[in-house]
């Protein structure tokens, strides 16, 4: 996952920007609040993550706003003619205080949401919101912005430039530019409201996975998990006070190794409904009437902007363009991913009736927490692939380093750890690596935050603390990954699955995308794309985990520091499309969910979130033994934010994108090939929004990707007429 910086509406224009001295918005006297001030230190300055106090946000947000509007005004009242410089190019540097403040106060919102944090967050949500609308809806502002864009044409400007005025015109437009007064008040008394259900939304499905865990008290309670998951639940227990127990948080990176190992099948269903439960509890952190209300709200604004739908606002500036298109590809791909979830059950069954009448116990029928632990045994079965046989050679820290060797293999990147004193983190926990080009050039940091703590969002995701630029003097970019690893006792390796391993290059990936960067405006910078491309470079990084290459130097034995025997990836090889059906149907549920919920709904009728996911998946024919990845309640993609919403799809759009282009590599000299690495690096990944992504596709591959590649990298017969998805 890619999370974008909070507020979606204007953000282009919102989170332009370079340093700025923000001297004027401090009062003399007082000490200086530091999230005001400009980044220092090295690397044209880091985030002064060392001194900020909760305390200090409301007031930092408050200045930031105040300055960032009255740079707005002094750009919409100028005199002058409206030019690219002293509009566009003036939007550029305009908020640059703004940006700072928003990107650390979106790394507490994310990893560090105690109690006095998430107090602000509520109070600053809708006026966050309010500040956003303020700029997009400035007149004179827009009128200017329209004159450039009118007289775009005729004009000496780059094609850089070019695409910025088209990103900003259209980013006014969406976001209401050209509604009266009226109907302005209404979409930002919408904006307000819905930043409040957004915040509240996500607030309840933290406090579900920190309120709820499973304490074990017995040795007993743990049959059928593997050391490391008992050493990583011990120290999950001692940190809660719970010493000499052990705990099944209920978060993900604890739910699906317990629900793949446990022989407990009570406590497997026990975990999987609390954690399936999350959101919709009935209590006072349900999510049901929020679902509803913000369902509502979107179909209220769409028709104020003009559109037939939420789905239909959101997917007319990505890749996609209509919501018919993207509902095309995940209703191809929708059957045969069910058949085979029916294949794959069917396995499950027999597996477990032979079990049942092998031990002289009751037969059992498959239900969705015995899904990931009979699959493990199939797995075993079919292809004696044991996953616990492989965690012992997944260590983090390894793979890390093993995704340093990919980066350096394909675009020449270095990465050399930052001393600690020189560059504040958030948490101790934190590390820093400074990043290089081949010509030893500094390119940006890297953050890695890799374990679960409170007030952390489960799951794992890239963020963007400052976007690459050059148009004012170069300023280099700063990304992190964050993960929810279990940190397990001091000095001991972690072991992680090959899931989440594959998910560290994902996220990885999007780190790359930023790294790589090389643009002259900050808004069309490194992961500004659209939702359904940006996760086309993440996707397409998972593939190198499997090269023999990565393998036989980074996972390593943790105690025989010997590679990963070639028995083990032949196995491993042979396995990649095994669960593929379980996979494909848990994530495209989800996608087919939000699509139409955000199709069906209109301003009048209640939706009862609940009762929608039922329904619409039983019309779909969803097997009763897999529920969706992320169920309605706690569905934070569409529901903490407009981010992926109507959106969700873009996973697998950005994977039909990423299974041709890995077919590229393989089409050529195999996964390391230099001339693919260095097209992919020219047309993808250092390019970021100056380009249309569909003609950037193209130069690196030289056609439009059909959904062929897809189905083959998924083990799927291909469709007699495919889609094509990224053909215009
Ligand atoms: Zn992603």
């Amino acid at each position: 996952m890619f999370k974008a910086r909070h507020f979606a509406v204007g953000a282009a224009l919102l989170f332009a920007g370079a340093p700025l001295m923000a001297a004027s918005v401090t009062a003399p006297a007082a000490a200086p609040n530091p999230l005001l001030q400009p980044w220092t230190g090295p690397y044209g300055g880091v985030p002064p993550f060392d001194q900020v106090k909760v305390e200090q946000f409301k007031p930092a947000l408050e200045a930031a706003m105040a300055e960032e509007l009255k740079e707005i005004d002094a750009i919409a009242n100028n005199a002058a003619p409206a030019t690219f410089e002293n509009t566009i190019a003036a939007l550029e540097r305009a908020g640059r205080t703004f940006n700072r403040v928003s990107s650390v106060f979106n790394v507490f919102s994310s990893t560090m949401s105690d109690d006095a944090f998430q107090a602000v967050e509520r109070e600053m949500a809708p006026k966050l919101a309010a500040f956003g609308d303020q700029i997009t809806q400035n007149v004179k502002l827009f009128q200017r912005v329209a004159a450039v864009y009118e007289k775009r044409g005729a004009s000496d400007l780059t094609p850089e430039q070019k695409r910025l005025i088209w990103v900003d015109y259209t980013g006014f437009v969406r976001a209401g530019a050209q509604l009266d007064a009226k109907a302005k008040d209404r979409l930002s008394a919408i904006n307000q409201r819905l930043a409040t259900l957004f915040t509240n939304f996500s607030q309840n499905v933290l406090a579900d996975e920190t309120d709820y865990k499973l304490v074990l008290e017995k040795e007993g309670d743990l049959a059928g998990l593997p050391p490391s998951l008992r050493a990583g639940a011990a120290a999950a227990a001692e940190s809660h006070g719970l010493k000499g127990e052990w705990a099944i948080l209920n978060t993900r990176s604890s739910m699906e190794p317990f629900l793949t190992y446990s022989d407990r099948r009570d406590l497997r269903e026990k975990v999987w409904n609390t954690y399936y439960s999350r959101g919709n509890h009935g209590d006072a952190h349900d999510n049901k009437a929020i679902i509803s209300e913000i369902l509502q709200l979107r179909a209220e604004r769409a028709q104020l902007l003009g559109y037939k739908s939420h789905a239909h606002w959101r997917l007319e500036d990505q890749m996609a363009k209509t919501p018919e298109r993207a509902m095309e590809l995940m209703e191809a791909v929708w059957k045969p991913a069910v058949a085979r979830v029916h294949e794959e059950v069917a396995d499950m069954q027999a597996l477990a009736d032979a079990e049942a009448a092998k031990n002289g116990t009751p037969k059992i029928t498959i239900e969705p927490w015995d899904y990931r632990y009979y699959a493990e045994k199939v797995r075993k079965a079919k292809y004696d692939l044991d996953q616990n046989a492989v965690m012992p050679y997944l260590q983090l820290e390894k793979l890390r380093e093993g995704m340093f060797w990919v980066a350096g293999q394909l675009f020449g990147f270095q990465f050399r750890p930052v001393d600690p004193k020189t560059v504040p983190v958030v948490q101790a926990d934190v590390r820093v690596w400074e990043v290089t080009d081949p010509t030893g050039k500094h390119i940006g940091l890297w953050f890695f935050d890799p374990y679960a703590r409170p007030g952390k969002g489960s799951g794992a995701w890239m963020n963007q603390y400052r976007n690459q630029e050059r148009f004012d003097g170069a300023v280099t970019t700063i990304v992190s990954n964050n993960a929810n690893f279990v940190k397990g006792k001091p000095g001991e390796p972690i072991l992680i699955s090959w899931d989440d391993a594959s998910t560290l290059f994902h996220e990885f990936g999007h780190a790359l995308h930023g790294l790589a960067s090389s643009v002259q405006y900050p808004t069309l910078s490194g992961t500004s794309v659209s939702r359904d491309y940006v996760e086309f470079p993440s996707q397409l990084l998972e593939h190198w985990l499997s090269t023999p290459e990565v393998l036989n130097h980074y996972a390593l034995h943790y105690q025989t520091g010997k590679p990963i025997p070639q028995e083990l990836m032949d196995k491993i090889e042979r396995a990649a499309k095994f669960n593929q059906g379980f996979i494909t149907v848990e994530y495209l549920a989800g996608a087919l969910i939000d699509m139409k919920l955000h199709l069906a709904a209109t301003p009048d009728k209640k939706i009862d979130p609940a009762a929608f996911e039922r329904d619409t998946l039983q019309a779909l024919g969803m097997p009763k033994e897999i529920v969706m990845r992320h169920r309605t309640t706690q569905f934070g993609h569409i529901f903490a934010g407009d981010g992926y919403s109507a959106g969700y799809y873009s996973y697998l759009w950005s994977d039909t994108l990423s299974a041709d282009a890995w077919e590229a590599f393989q089409e050529a000299g195999g996964a390391y090939d230099k001339a693919v690495a260095k097209r992919l690096l020219d047309d993808v990944f250092s390019v970021g929004n100056t380009i249309d992504p569909a003609d950037g596709y193209r130069a690196f591959r030289g056609h439009d990707p059909g959904i062929d590649a897809l189905m083959r990298k998924r083990g799927f017969p291909a469709p007699a007429s495919a889609p094509a998805p990224a053909s215009k």
